[in-house]
């Protein structure tokens, strides 16, 4: 999917752009879902791809959404970041280049994945699961 600056400016909120787009971080704590514990779906809030199931969520107690595996390891990419002085995993939806959030090896469940993603790069869908 490729969209312009102008229209993803248009779709989305400010603070969805600035993460989505230009790769920020939300205030930890300060998200949507990050305590939520209803059975359901996390679409990409960009393009509305299918890519967390609350089956994987776990409370990581960092602040963000955290969960142990992807629904569909297609749906997302991971490159590797060396911003700010860290080497790190960036999770990128696969559909829309859209900027999720990190991933880490310190998970702990079986996976021992930990997908530290942003609320506000996701939308809940309750009804589907
Ligand atoms: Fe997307």
């Amino acid at each position: 999917m490729q969209k312009t600056d102008d229209q993803w400016k248009r779709e989305l909120t400010p603070e969805q752009y600035r993460v989505l787009r230009e790769k920020g971080t939300e205030v930890p704590f300060s998200g949507t879902y990050n305590l939520l514990n209803d059975d359901g779906m996390y679409h990409c809030a960009g393009c509305g791809a299918v890519l967390f199931s609350s089956e994987g969520k776990f409370d990581a107690g960092c602040g963000w959404p955290s969960f142990d595996r992807v629904v569909n390891s297609d749906s997302v990419k991971l490159i590797e970041d060396r911003s700010q002085g860290m080497v790190r995993t960036e999770v990128v939806c696969a559909s829309c280049g859209g900027h999720l959030g990190h991933l880490f090896d310190d998970g702990p469940t079986q996976t021992g994945k930990r997908f530290c993603i942003n609320s506000t790069a996701l939308e809940f869908n309750k009804t589907e699961l």
